[in-house]
């Protein structure tokens, strides 16, 4: 068969659980199945563009194989990472700071423009307070690595992301993960907590918007139980911040929450063209006990001059004229591809987002789609278990503002196609096999 059974089968997950002594040996597990995926066409991961995430780019597999295609792997929500007042924002950085910020910004890593910064995005979010992070990253982490001790408990949204779910396990054992946006089973979860524990403290943490999923929890629901069981909420608005709502302040301002939730953190990396986090809080104190508390704010380099430039010129896009037009034509391409695969049988996930999951399910079949796709021209990242529920496999598209109708109308219709190649090849691969 063209793809060995191999290559349709298994899942990271089953690398992580190898036996052997050997730290370093128990990695060949894993390279040598990756290998048989890659060099089947079926591992569309590691991949580099030719020209940073153009709306069409080239993109290198690592095999070295350069293939052209509509882009929707790439997280620019508003395309600012190559609008030009941006750029030039980041070039007349360097002039004037160097390309470094040498230091952590518990220590003089930070700059006067970090500092601007770290107003004008509590500002935004109507919180008293916010703090920058390398990385949204080591802000999620760090929020609740920071605060959360080992007799407290988190109570956490089942689909949360690594970077939270990594920090709550650095935190404490005393993890209670609730179903996915079911308001009640986390007040369940509260319930039998404080029965137990009066005395503990609780972080419960959500995302503003699920970054596989598309949709959003019930905030003000989360808040008001907060409140009631003495807990603290901490919401992930990493890909929802800066591009969704009217004003871009995302979900939280869609359900008129700014400045009410406890805790906010989010990420530069989607819609502000650079790397670097922050958490927002309406307390000076709790700022500054992240600040030394939080070991990826504490002991990590402060953000270089040029991200701060960069991120601060999108923000000025961001609040303006522009920034309104530019969710518009998101949001615009958005519905017009979600009907579009709609139209085509296929199902999206969640609510209208940049980010469109398209439902492929079988793990096979979304593997033999992901090799066909560079063939038809479009990039797309494959999401498989564990980073969603097996069987439910998908491609997740990520629309950008700059996206063409001619763009938009490629996408859906590359998806297509791979899949019903997909579909015919998984036949005759089967064929093959027996
Ligand atoms: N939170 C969520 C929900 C994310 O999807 C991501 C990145 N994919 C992060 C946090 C981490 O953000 P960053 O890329 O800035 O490290």
């Amino acid at each position: 068969p063209a793809v060995p059974q191999a290559a349709l089968e298994g899942s990271m997950r089953d690398f992580r659980v190898m036996e052997g002594i050997d730290l370093l040996e128990r990695c060949e597990h894993f390279f040598a199945w990756q290998d048989v995926r890659r060099q089947s066409g079926t591992w569309p991961f590691s991949r580099s563009t030719e020209t940073g995430p153009a709306s069409t780019c080239g993109v290198r597999d690592d095999t070295g194989t350069l293939t052209e295609g509509v882009n929707f792997a790439s997280q620019d929500y508003l395309s600012l990472s190559s609008h030009p007042a941006v750029a030039a924002a980041a070039k007349q950085a360097i002039d004037v700071f160097g390309v470094h910020s040498a230091g952590s910004p518990a220590l003089v890593g930070n700059t006067s423009t970090s500092v601007v910064l770290e107003r004008r995005i509590a500002d935004f979010l109507k919180m008293e307070e916010a703090i920058l992070f390398p990385t949204g990253w080591a802000a999620g982490f760090g929020v609740i690595k920071g605060l959360v001790r080992s007799e407290d408990f988190i109570v956490m949204d089942a689909l949360s992301h690594a970077s939270l779910q990594t920090g709550a396990y650095a935190a404490t054992r005393n993890i209670s993960l609730f179903r996915h946006n079911d308001l009640e089973n986390c007040r369940d979860r509260l319930v039998r907590i404080r029965n137990r524990s009066p005395k503990c403290g609780i972080m419960i943490v959500t995302e503003g918007l699920f970054s596989m999923d598309s949709d959003t929890p019930d905030i003000e629901g989360l808040q008001a139980l907060a409140k009631e069981f003495d807990a603290t909420l901490m919401v992930d608005v990493a890909h929802d911040f800066g591009c969704l709502g009217e004003d871009g302040t995302g979900h939280i301002g869609i359900q008129d929450m700014l400045g009410k939730v406890d805790l906010v953190m989010g990420s530069f990396s989607k819609t502000f063209g650079s790397n670097g986090g922050f958490v927002a809080t309406n307390s000076r104190a709790v700022k500054e006990y992240l600040r030394f508390y939080s070991p990826s704010c504490t002991f990590s380099n402060a953000l270089s001059p040029a991200q701060i430039a960069t991120v601060t010129a999108a923000l000025d896009i961001i609040q303006s004229d522009e920034g309104a037009e530019l969710r518009r034509k998101l949001m615009t391409n958005i519905l017009s591809l979600r009907s579009q695969l709609s139209d085509l049988g296929f199902e999206t996930y969640g609510e209208p987002s940049a980010i469109v999951s398209v439902k492929m399910g079988d793990e096979a079949l979304a593997r033999m789609t992901a090799r066909a796709l560079p063939h038809v021209g479009l990039v797309a990242n494959l999401v498989e278990f564990p980073a969603v529920a097996k069987g439910s496999a998908r491609f997740r598209l990520q629309v950008m503002a700059n996206h063409t109708p001619e763009e938009i109308q490629a996408a859906a219709r590359r998806v297509h196609q791979a899949y019903l190649i997909a579909r015919r090849e998984l036949e005759t691969n089967e064929a093959a096999d027996e």
